[in-house]
């Protein structure tokens, strides 16, 4: 049984989708390893370090791609790589094609059977698998470093023989994992932290870390769904929304928007407006960046600066922080694996919602409303 790990191919992505402290867990289970010349080199993984716990090094990467029977990458590969997998091979990462039929049809067609890491259930047993939270992690953390560096001025109360420096003013939208560790951040660096979210839950956990929660009137336990994430505002909330958020937009130093609605764009938080509105040298990161941005200005990846205002859309942040961000994501990614690989052996259970709800493709065929729609060119 031989799990391939391949190089990344996507722009600016560092990371690898094995450390070598997973393959030990891995080889315990019966695998064999091969992971692809200098494929955790940006990460700081060297290749002598996966020969050592017991990995191979492969140059050829079409043979590497071709021979295995597993393949763990972070993004999703090139539909020529896809075309170059074993039939009947797993394929496992953040696999997500968004609109885009193509890697549906060519996965399917190459019979290869493809998890994408995105869809795990945010169930309590399923939380060491939990990518997208490991990643929001080292991307809210990260968000508010960002902010502090490009502030022209500091994030704590100094009290100098000098004079007194007041504390940098930072308001967080969207208190999910990574809003709160934004908070988390921005409130040990010192800053005075404001945060909201339409989910009334969060207040607690956004006041246990030191900030105050912003009353908009709106939040309530409906604007959430089954699943914990939130609903799309109606018009009229989120005109209210505006509203309020206006007043305290104009009055931060940073503003930090992570909101997002599954399967929808990004609700727009910061309006034009409201950045006109902020003070010179003032700073928004915007982390929803990748699905439209929080704010009207965002342009992704792309630093923006309006009436001396920087917006920031990075889209992805764990890339900054690769070896972390790697050796988290392995972690995850290993655990998956460790639900079906047993002594050398594949088993697949699809009666486990951590399989069947992650499974995008098997067996010739979409799995799933969302993937069969994709395919149909019907998407949902
Ligand atoms: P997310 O990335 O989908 O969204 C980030 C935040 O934006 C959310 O808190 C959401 O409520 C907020 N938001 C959306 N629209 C908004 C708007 N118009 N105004 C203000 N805020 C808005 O969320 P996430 O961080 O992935 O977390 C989603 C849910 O999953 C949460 O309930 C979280 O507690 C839960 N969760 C559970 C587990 C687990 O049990 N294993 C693990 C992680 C997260």
């Amino acid at each position: 049984m031989l799990i391939s790990v391949p190089a990344e191919t996507a722009p600016g992505e560092t990371r690898v989708a094995l450390v070598p402290r997973s393959v030990t867990d891995l080889t315990g289970a019966g695998a064999e390893i091969s992971i692809q010349t200098g494929a955790g080199a940006d990460a700081g993984f060297a290749d002598p370090a996966y020969v050592e716990v017991g990995a191979a090094i492969a140059d050829d990467r079409a043979r590497l791609l071709g021979a295995a029977d597993v393949v763990v990458v972070v993004r999703r590969p090139q539909t020529a790589d896809i075309k170059k997998l074993k039939e009947g091979a797993i394929l496992i990462g953040l696999l997500d094609p968004g609109a885009d039929a193509e890697p549906v049809k060519t996965l399917v067609e190459r019979r290869v059977t493809a998890f994408r890491m995105e869809a795990m259930p945010r169930i309590s047993r399923a939380q060491d698998m939990d990518v997208l939270s490991s990643m929001a992690t080292l991307a809210g953390y990260h968000a508010g470093v960002m902010a502090a560096y490009r502030l022209p001025r500091i994030f704590p109360l100094l009290m100098t023989a000098a004079g007194t420096l007041t504390p940098a003013r930072v308001l967080v939208l969207g208190a999910g994992v990574a809003g709160l560790q934004a908070i988390a951040t921005c409130r040990r660096l010192g800053a005075v932290v404001e945060a909201y979210d339409v989910r009334p839950a969060v207040r607690e956990q956004v006041e246990s870390l030191g900030a105050r929660f912003v009353e908009v009137g709106i939040e309530s336990e409906e604007q959430e769904d089954k699943g914990g994430y939130a609903k799309e505002l109606t018009e009229d909330a989120q005109k209210r929304e505006h509203e309020v958020l206006a007043e305290h937009v104009h009055d931060s130093d940073v503003v930090i928007t992570t909101a997002f609605v599954p399967g929808k764009p990004a609700p727009i938080l910061v309006t034009k407006a409201m950045v006109d509105s902020m003070r010179h040298g003032s700073v928004v990161v915007d982390l929803a960046a990748s699905a439209g941005g929080n704010c009207e200005y965002t342009r992704p990846d792309e630093d923006v600066e309006q009436h001396g205002v920087t917006i920031l859309g990075p889209t992805n942040l764990p890339a900054a922080i690769p070896g972390q961000a790697s050796q988290l994501y392995s972690h995850n990614v290993t655990r998956f694996m460790l639900q079906f690989i047993k002594d050398g052996a594949v088993s697949l259970n699809f009666d486990d919602p951590v399989i069947a709800q992650t499974c995008m493709t098997h067996d010739g065929k979409a799995v799933g409303d969302q993937m069969t729609a994709l395919l149909a060119g019907t998407r949902t």
